[in-house]
């Protein structure tokens, strides 16, 4: 898969894209990232990219002629590839960018990736691009990290970049349930801070959940079912809307819900004393 990033930061790209899961990705061969400059597609001698707002205002707006020409370049080099499957423009307005969203854009060939700076973009950019997408509903000084932030949830759904292909769809909202807990040696851990889950001054002793130790798979199985579905209640019980459950884990969803209801209930009946 191919992704094409236009920023005034290039470094900032390289550099995060060097490391880790990506970079040997990328080393493989089974990204391709250029990452574009787009001072490069300038034709002054000062190599400007953003102007004054029309109207005034506060401000600078990131021209729209070095981006045409930096798309266009794009194209070009694509030859008989055609245009790129995707352009998108990171932006705070945008649609809120979710794991269907990387999923879906994992499967296209090639993706450019617009970063604004500074107010943002001229808006007859728009024209040229395909889809608007937001990281969250804050406002970020530049596009670098949102573009880093897709291309990297996109990338670990393309086949071969994760090596164990099951930690993907095991993720959380993959399959619109958050993951199960995980815990790692040692088997106990004595906390010394204080603070740590409410503790002070230390000497609790931490353990990890006997069934993990049980050697028993089906009983693992369901108890991380159980989990991923009572932390998806307790922290985002909107995503049970849209999730895709198994017989089992219906039946553990159902009972998880009548124990919520009978808490609810007591906790009513002891505010009511
Ligand atoms: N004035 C713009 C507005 O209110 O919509 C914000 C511009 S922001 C300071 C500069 C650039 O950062 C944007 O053009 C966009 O590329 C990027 N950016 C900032 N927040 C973002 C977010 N939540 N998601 C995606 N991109 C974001």
């Amino acid at each position: 898969m191919t992704f094409d990033i236009v920023t005034i930061f290039p470094a900032m790209i390289a550099q995060a894209l060097a490391a880790g899961v990506l970079g040997r990705a990328i080393e493989r061969g089974l990204l391709n990232v250029t990452v574009r400059d787009l001072r490069d597609f300038t034709t002054d001698r000062h190599r400007v990219v953003d102007d004054v707002p029309y109207g005034g205002g506060p401000g600078m707006v990131l021209k729209p002629d070095p981006i045409f020409r930096a798309l266009d370049a794009i194209e070009l080099e694509r030859g008989e590839r055609g245009r790129p499957s995707a352009v998108i423009l990171t932006s705070p307005q945008g649609a809120r960018f979710t794991q269907a969203d990387a999923k879906r854009l994992s499967g296209l060939e090639s993706v450019v990736v617009l970063c604004g700076r500074y107010e943002g973009v001229d808006e007859r950019v728009r024209e040229r691009v395909t889809e608007e997408l937001s990281i969250g509903d804050y406002v970020l000084t530049g596009g670098e990290l949102p573009a880093l932030v897709i291309v990297d949830a996109v990338a670990r759904n393309v086949p071969g970049v994760v090596g164990d292909e099951d930690s993907v769809t095991h993720d959380s909202f993959s399959r619109g349930l958050l993951d199960f807990p995980q815990f790692t040696r040692p088997q106990e851990i004595t906390t010394r801070h204080a603070g740590v889950a409410g503790v002070r001054g230390g000497g609790q002793v931490l353990s990890v959940p006997d069934v993990l130790l049980s050697g028993n798979h089906a009983e693992i199985r369901r108890w991380r079912k159980r989990e991923a579905l009572a932390r998806t209640l307790a922290r985002r019980p909107d995503l049970l809307v849209g999730a895709t459950l198994d017989e089992e884990e219906r039946e553990i969803l159902l009972e998880l819900q009548k124990e919520e209801g009978r808490m609810k209930k007591l906790e009513a009946q002891k505010v009511g004393e």
